[in-house]
């Protein structure tokens, strides 16, 4: 726990409650209503203002969980990514960001920021000298994501909040990997945190929202422009968002546990050639990981032996589900050259370190020994078949 901070979980369950002053519940009431009285009160509310007495509550509570003075709540995570970059992004300024991001941020920067004459460099790799080097006269914005989609390459934050004060940056990170549970940047001096609410804050696989969290001036910058682009998150969400929080840390935790022992189990596999996973002791970024995460998180990726068919494996396994999405308490995997960067050719996909047979596993909550086990099965079905296939020619 950190300075005066109170735990995860208590955050979690309580702070940004509404109470229930009529009838006394124990949970927040919902205010569904989208219009409100503008007279002798201290607030004109409406839900485009980001204001209303849900949003409001719950912002509380994801600011508390990011060790920040302020937080947002949107309709989507790339509603807050791309609200929040176009908040410090003026015609002329550039932008570093690593090529390896979240495809939605990737496509945002190539197919939109050319109508604003905003610039940007992407960098090949995810190390503080490769930002560092990438930063000119007209550089505002530092952008990253550590752990980064699908390889779980890991950044220095320290370093990274060090590099854009010393230049006078602002820096921006999607911390939807890792959480707020595992993961808190603002206390690494980075100032803008963004979360697709979609995936680990929902964590239900039923629930579409964003946030984004920071210093009041930078959230009030933010602001700003999210009352004119409109992108607020409707009042039933917002309540539906602050129940699934309040279990998040649990949730997380459970995660972190399985992924970590499932990551070993994998490594040993003889049926697996590589594991990618931040909490493995040979993984080039483990250290930097353990110095500034709580947990290694749920995320992980593996590439299959040659001898194992990829779409047998998929669809042999009995409680994993193949998904585009991640961050449910069910497990899930995706074939990255299949999904997320099906449109680059095999060569430019190789340059970026993606395989075919590389898979990108979203860890559940299930029993890990029935995680195990169907992975055992699927690797050795999959295996079987593609020997069969073989000898039969
Ligand atoms: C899903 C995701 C997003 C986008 O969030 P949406 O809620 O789908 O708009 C952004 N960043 C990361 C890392 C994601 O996984």
């Amino acid at each position: 726990m950190k300075k005066g901070k109170r735990g995860v979980n208590t955050i979690c369950t309580h702070i940004g409650e509404l109470e229930d002053k009529t009838f006394k519940g124990a949970v927040s009431p919902l205010y569904m209503s989208t219009s409100y009285d503008y007279e002798d009160v201290d607030i004109k509310r409406y839900p485009r203002y980001f204001n209303t007495p849900n949003q409001e509550a719950l912002c509380l509570k994801i600011a508390a969980l990011e060790h920040t003075e302020s937080a947002l709540i949107f309709g989507s995570g790339m509603a807050a990514v791309s609200t929040s970059l176009l908040a410090f992004l003026s015609k002329g300024d550039h932008l570093v960001v690593p090529r390896q991001i979240y495809g939605g941020a990737y496509n945002l920067i190539v197919e939109e920021f050319p109508k604003y004459g905003i610039e940007f460099t992407f960098i090949d790799g995810t190390a503080v000298a490769d930002f560092e080097s990438a930063i000119q006269p007209n550089t505002r914005i530092l952008y990253l994501e550590t752990p980064s989609n699908p390889l779980l390459t890991i950044t220095d934050l320290s370093a990274i909040g060090a590099l854009a004060r010393s230049k006078g940056l602002t820096t921006l990170i999607d911390n939807t990997f890792a959480s707020p549970v595992n993961q808190n940047p603002a206390d690494f001096g980075i100032d803008i945190i963004i979360h697709s609410a979609t995936k680990y804050m929902g964590g239900h696989s039923d629930i579409c929202a964003g946030a984004v969290a920071g210093s009041k001036a930078h959230i009030d910058r933010i602001f700003q422009l999210a009352k004119n682009l409109g992108g607020s998150l409707s009042d039933y969400t917002v309540w539906l968002l602050e129940r699934s929080i309040k279990t998040m840390g649990l949730r997380v935790r459970a995660q972190n546990e399985n992924a970590l022992e499932l990551s070993r189990f994998l490594n040993a596999h003889p049926d697996i050639d590589k594991v990618y996973y931040p909490g493995l002791e040979d993984h080039p970024g483990h250290d930097i990981a353990k110095a500034q995460m709580q947990g290694f998180g749920g995320m992980l990726s593996f590439e299959l032996a040659p001898e194992v068919d990829q779409h047998t494996f998929m669809r042999s396994l009995k409680w994993v589900k193949v998904s585009m999405s991640l961050a449910g308490v069910e497990s899930t995997l995706l074939a990255p050259s299949e999904t997320s960067h099906a449109l680059l050719r095999p060569e430019e996909r190789l340059k970026t370190g993606i395989r075919d047979g590389l898979i990108r596993f979203s860890t559940g909550i299930e029993e890990i020994e029935d995680l195990k086990a169907d992975l055992a099965q699927a690797l050795e079905n999959s295996k079987n078949l593609k020997a069969e296939a073989l000898t039969k020619i």
